[in-house]
């Protein structure tokens, strides 16, 4: 279930630690969700002095109008939800370190987001079982998307 090991990169860890006020931070959590049907490997996983699990994740990448990309925040409130399944406790916050800009930012992980989530995981999951082609997103979507190269838009 959990295959996270301490990590001591001071000069990544110091700010989350501060921020967090954390009694342990664990790096490269593997999980996996039997009720999302999904694997995922968490940057950090934060346990707090108050025992709260915060996951973290690290990105290279750019804010978007100087807010958290909406992927990021699908894929921390992912996360999440496989914290609550493995370790039985509710999380409410994640967390976001731009290394650019070295920002923290945190993200509420509340119901609506999880059930986005949720209901996400349950669309991919029809489009597999039902071996369907799934539509494609308008093309102003997918400047930035790592699939690109595989994807059937004719435009590329
Ligand atoms: S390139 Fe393909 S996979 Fe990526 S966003 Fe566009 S339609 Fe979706």
């Amino acid at each position: 279930m959990l295959y996270g090991r301490e990590f001591h990169d001071e000069s990544i860890i110091t700010p989350i630690i501060a921020k967090t006020k954390a009694s342990k931070v664990l790096r490269n959590v593997e999980l996996i969700s039997n009720k999302l049907k999904l694997k995922g490997k968490i940057d950090y996983l934060v346990i707090t002095k108050f025992n709260e699990l915060i996951p973290i994740e690290i990105k290279w990448s750019e804010l978007e109008h100087g807010a958290v990309k909406r992927d990021h925040k699908l894929q921390l409130a992912a996360y999440s939800l496989m914290i609550e399944e493995n370790f039985n406790k509710i999380v409410k916050r994640a967390i976001v370190y731009y290394t650019r800009i070295k920002k923290l930012i945190t993200i509420p992980i509340d119901e609506n987001i999880k059930n986005e989530v949720k209901h996400i995981m349950n669309e991919i999951s029809k489009i597999v079982s039902n071996e369907e082609i799934p539509k494609m997103a308008k093309p102003k979507h997918c400047i930035n998307c790592g699939f690109r190269v595989y994807c059937r838009q004719e435009s590329f």
